[in-house]
């Protein structure tokens, strides 16, 4: 069935309550919710760009309720939508607007089973919140350093499932790179036990792996091990104004190659980003007396304190910063002089996505292409979407260091918002046709889901396709999970 084209899956009927029973029976009447109201939440995505219809939504609790319910649903032909935190931006997790599809929403399974200091995992289920991860890793000087936006209400199971990348893959990497083991339950109900915490397992095909980034398409996540880093002991983070996108990637490449691993954030903003920042984030300001038409925010972090009481990391800063600054790179500069400073400079730059809801509507691209190409890439994408909607205010910020650029649009002042989001494919197109032109990628970090689905094939070639959906095929044969996802 995922071969086929949506257009001409077979049409699936609504099911029938008798189906249904057996799932209520399997999580208990107060875990499975039918009334509008507490199903609500679980039906639309925060931008408002994805609203679905669902007969139930189910808590399970434990594993094995995971498992009866897949496989009572693969059995009967239902279809099953996977849901973290809600925080997904392609629409992978809200089911469909025909009350076909119900959703397995996966908070109930929030324990953090295991920190072991010692030898740096964390073995968690997978609806604890990347919050609740943090804090369990700091409380034993550790760090697992996946940083987003929406960690207060992403689930680790959801960030698996998107292989998120977030703030510090610089220095880190993806998710991908961040999980040793995981626990799946397949779509006709076995469980792959795979929670291992080696460093070192050349077993054969690395299996985890084809879960982890399928948006919920091949199996859902249960509990996962997870790599842990010993916790920077110094860390400085400045907010840096530029004139322009290539200072900002001739200060990274003097950065990076000064500071080395040392460097773990390299975040490009423009001035109206931070302008939108400033006038809807709470108790937020410029940190910079005048304005820069772009911004970067860049944090060092070391693990070692340095002797006589000297910060490591501020002296590097400081280097880099004045080396920058005499060669004309750099405007102006803040460092931040303590933890709730440095916080306030982060808050600017991760408040960048919600802010622009408040500017009315917005077309999102989020696109990578190699990091040296940011700049040209940049100066092209503006000067379209500019000839195509004069007066709409790009607002393109993002992980520069990884090439990673999310490239909103939002709406000119004033103008109609459904207009202006009409030409939302029209838009796309163009700025995808630039990110191909550079090499780059149409979805960088936040997956295909249900948003990016019918591009796919226009971006991975015939041989790439097919062996995805034989992938689909072998590990979902009958398409319970998050069908029309992806594929
Ligand atoms: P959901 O939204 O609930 O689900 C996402 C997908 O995963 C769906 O396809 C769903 O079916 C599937 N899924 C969820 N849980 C499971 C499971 N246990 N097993 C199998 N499949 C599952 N993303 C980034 O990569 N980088 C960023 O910097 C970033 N910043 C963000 C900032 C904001 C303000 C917001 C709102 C979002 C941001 N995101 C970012 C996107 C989003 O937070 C991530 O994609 C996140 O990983 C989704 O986690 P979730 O628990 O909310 O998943």
């Amino acid at each position: 069935i995922s071969a086929l084209p949506v257009s001409i899956m077979p049409v699936q009927p609504m099911p029938e309550s008798s189906l249904l029973s057996p799932l209520v029976d399997i999580v208990g009447p107060r875990n499975a919710l039918t009334d509008p109201a507490d199903m609500a939440p679980y039906l639309r995505e925060w931008r408002d760009l994805y609203q679905g219809e669902t007969p139930l939504v189910l808590r399970p609790g434990t594993r094995e309720e995971v498992s009866a319910i897949l496989a009572h649903a693969d059995r009967t032909g239902l279809k099953i939508v996977p849901q973290g935190g809600n925080t997904g931006l392609v629409g992978g997790q809200i089911p469909n607007d025909s009350a076909r599809e119900i959703v397995l929403s996966l908070g109930r399974l929030n324990r953090i089973r295991e920190v072991d200091a010692q030898g740096y995992t964390m073995t968690v289920e997978a609806g604890c919140t990347l919050q609740a991860i943090h804090d369990a890793a700091d409380e034993v000087e550790r760090l697992f350093p996946l940083t987003l936006g929406s960690q207060g209400s992403c689930q680790i199971g959801g960030n698996i499932a998107t292989n998120a990348g977030g703030t510090a893959v610089l220095a880190y990497g993806n998710t991908r790179d961040l999980v040793l083991g995981l626990e799946v339950v397949l779509p006709d109900g076995r469980v792959v036990e795979g929670l291992r915490g080696l460093r070192k397992d050349n077993t054969g095909y690395d299996l985890k792996q084809l879960f982890i980034g399928s948006e919920g398409t091949l199996g859902v996540i249960t509990a996962a091990v997870l790599k842990l880093y010993p916790r920077p002991r110094a860390q400085d983070v400045a907010f840096v104004g530029l004139a322009s996108p290539g200072d900002a990637l001739e200060l990274f490449t003097r950065a990076r190659a000064r500071a080395g691993a040392m460097l773990t954030g390299f975040e490009l903003m423009p001035r109206v980003g931070l302008e939108f920042s400033v006038r809807h984030l709470t108790g937020a300001r410029d940190p910079l007396q005048a304005p820069s038409p772009w911004y970067v925010l860049m944090e060092l972090s070391s693990g070692t304190e340095g002797e006589d009481g000297e910060n490591p990391t501020r002296t590097l800063m400081e280097t880099i910063l004045g080396e920058a600054y005499e060669a004309g790179l750099v405007e102006d500069a803040a460092l931040a002089e303590s933890v709730a400073q440095a916080a306030a400079f982060w808050h600017l730059r991760h408040g960048m996505s919600e802010v622009q809801r408040e500017e009315g509507g917005s077309i999102k691209h989020d696109v990578s292409v190699p990091v040296a190409s940011v700049p040209a890439f940049l100066s092209e994408a503006i000067a379209a979407v500019e000839k195509m909607v004069p007066d709409c205010r790009p607002v393109p910020f993002g992980h520069m260091g990884d090439g990673n650029i999310h490239f909103n649009v939002s709406q000119p002042v004033g103008a109609d918002k459904a207009a202006f989001l009409a030409r939302w494919d029209e838009m796309n197109e163009l700025v995808h046709g630039i990110v191909l032109k550079f090499g780059g990628s149409i979805s960088a970090e936040h997956g295909i889901g249900r948003l990016k689905r019918d591009l796919l094939g226009e971006v991975k070639s015939p041989v790439e396709m097919d062996l995805m959906r034989r992938i689909k095929a072998a590990f979902d044969p009958n398409n319970t999970l998050n069908p029309g996802r992806v594929l």
